[in-house]
């Protein structure tokens, strides 16, 4: 018998113990939201005098932040009892807070109907489908009290639906609180608490007052909170008009603020033209290889614009909320942009 044929005929070595489950594989794809990573901007920044980071949300496996808010507002309404087992989940969304709880729906066994504006985009439409969410089109421009108004819309199903629940991300708590649970705490750990500006673009204001008041907190009110808006947005004092940018800013009037938004937290709130939101969009896909969507680059030109005039040493950090695979027909797509009077700028679409 040679050594050649005692390896062919032994036995594999067997583990002293059985495996112990590993880190490498996770419980379910909800174990993938939030710890996002933090980027510098190297390019875009490079003659600045402070530093400026990007938080990409785009990471988390529906694509957005609003992973992190579907999957604690489901969570806290599992926990608290009002939504049942199997029971449908009704939202109005611009896409992404839509797509956050298709994903968490299909784990935990709720169908979800998503109540969206005729502006959202094909690639979301297409991934909210994928998911088996039902959508619904409304009237963004409609007054809170409208009937065509997208909550009130989304309201009207849920009461004509068995047992359906509404988790109206506007009022929510579990909305800027998973931002304080999570994303806030990430930021102070992945700066080592070097952040000295905080910068949000503002839907429902969850992630700037939630991921805000966490960073106020934890630095005694030495971090400054500054939340980005769009042109046509009340948010920033203007009289409402028509917003360009995909899941940001409203143009109700300031009465209606969602109660999701503490505006108490900032210390201020910029307005940026659509043309500059569009330009820093591009010119970070241009620069940085960042493909991000329209409300990264809005967050991002008011970041760079409060790092021209921050002391030197100061660390801004910017979050991007989406990533840009699904405004490819859009943000990324020249006739789109033509047709909205915006150029193409950095970018050769
Ligand atoms: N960007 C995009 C693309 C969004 O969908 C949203 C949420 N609607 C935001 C930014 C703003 O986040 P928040 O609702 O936490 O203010």
């Amino acid at each position: 018998m040679t050594n050649l044929d005692v390896g062919a005929t032994a036995p594999l070595p067997l583990p002293l113990v059985a495996p112990a489950a590993s880190d490498d594989i996770l419980d379910s794809v909800t174990a993938l939201v939030g710890n996002t990573p933090v980027v510098e901007l190297r390019s875009l920044a490079r003659e600045l005098p402070a530093r400026v980071l990007v938080k990409l949300e785009s990471r988390n496996p529906g694509g957005s932040s609003k992973d992190r808010v579907a999957l604690n507002m489901v969570r806290m309404a599992e926990a608290t009892g009002v939504l049942a087992p199997g029971a449908t989940i009704v939202e109005a969304s611009s896409g992404n807070t839509g797509i956050g709880l298709a994903l968490v729906g299909r784990l935990t066994g709720h169908p979800v109907v998503v109540v969206h504006s005729a502006a959202i985009s094909d690639e979301k439409r297409a991934v909210l489908t994928a998911y088996g969410a039902r959508l619904v089109e409304a009237d963004w421009d409609a007054a809170p009290s409208d009937p065509a108004n997208p909550r009130a819309v989304a309201d009207r199903i849920a009461a004509e639906t068995l047992g359906a629940w509404r988790s109206a991300q506007f009022e929510n708590f579990a909305n800027p609180g998973a931002h304080y649970q999570t994303t806030g705490p990430e930021i102070w750990r992945q700066t080592a608490g070097a952040i000295t500006h905080f910068v949000a673009s503002i839907g429902t204001g969850g992630t700037v007052s939630g991921a805000g008041r966490f960073l106020k907190d934890v630095s005694a009110g030495a971090v400054k909170v500054i939340g980005a808006n769009p042109t046509g947005s009340t948010y920033g004092g203007d009289v409402g008009g028509s917003i360009l940018v995909d899941g940001v800013g409203t143009s109700w009037p300031r009465d209606f603020w969602p109660a999701t938004f503490d505006h108490a937290v900032l210390d201020d709130i910029r307005t940026v033209g659509d043309e500059t939101v569009y330009r820093t969009t591009h010119a970070l896909a241009a620069e940085e290889a960042l493909l991000l969507g329209p409300s990264s680059g809005l967050a991002v030109a008011v970041a760079l614009e409060t790092a021209r005039t921050a002391p030197p040493g100061s660390v801004v950090l910017a979050i991007a909320p989406d990533g840009g695979i699904n405004y490819l027909t859009k943000a990324y797509n020249s006739a789109w942009l033509h047709g909205a009077g915006l150029s193409s700028s950095a970018l050769a679409l």
